[in-house]
């Protein structure tokens, strides 16, 4: 199975070529269909298993389909601000193609008039531009939580369980993390509905 087998649309598909994506990596095989399925998932998944791609192919076919209400579509949340550039860089390239809108949570947010489709960032910034600016959640459909264990690592538990509650239930959510304590499954069962545990 390569990417054209994938059932991609050709702006999704054409950007991966662009990319030079020639096949998926394991983890890509394993998740990229069940999330286009629409199912929440927990993946096992480390830095440089191609998982970035893994949860962001699937996201753009998403954000294809029309929206149902105005304001942020998916949120992408990282443990630090380094790993939100490497993914808006990845994101920027997509959204040319596909004139989606993205921002990242740092000043730059205030300096953009325009609602962002993607928001990516660290849960402490989400939480101060959500306080700051009023930013709402209620219409994100595809959330993230990439590097989870690290997340949690880096003392994010309060400010994932205050992003969760404001997240609308009919959401799809995502989790990456290359372990599994025994406080990530805890997070993952009270902020997930009926998980696929994917893992290589
Ligand atoms: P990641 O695990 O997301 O940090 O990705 C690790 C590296 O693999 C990055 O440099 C990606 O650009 C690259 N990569 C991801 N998917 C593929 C693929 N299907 N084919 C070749 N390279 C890839």
């Amino acid at each position: 199975g390569g990417f054209q087998s994938m059932g991609l649309s050709y702006p999704v598909y054409k950007g991966i070529m662009k990319k030079g994506y020639k096949v998926p990596t394991p983890i890509q095989r394993k998740t990229v269909p069940v999330i286009l399925d629409g199912k929440d998932i927990v993946a096992m998944a480390r830095t440089g298993s191609g998982k970035t791609a893994a949860f962001l192919v699937p996201m753009f076919e998403k954000l294809k389909a029309p929206q149902a209400q105005s304001g942020a579509r998916a949120l992408i949340l990282t443990p630090t601000r380094e790993l939100a550039l490497q993914t808006m860089k990845f994101t920027k390239e997509f959204c040319n193609e596909m004139s989606l809108l993205f921002s990242r949570m740092d000043d730059q947010f205030a300096a953009l008039h325009e609602n962002p489709d993607i928001i990516i960032g660290t849960p402490g910034r989400l939480m101060h531009v959500i306080q700051e600016m009023n930013l709402k959640l209620q219409s994100v459909e595809y959330v993230v939580f990439d590097e989870a264990d690290r997340l949690f690592e880096m003392g994010f538990a309060d400010q994932l369980q205050e992003v969760i509650r404001r997240l609308p239930d009919s959401r799809q959510t995502l989790l990456f993390s290359a372990t599994l304590p025994k406080l990530l499954v805890e997070f993952a069962r009270a902020g997930l509905t009926e998980p696929v545990l994917i893992r290589l």
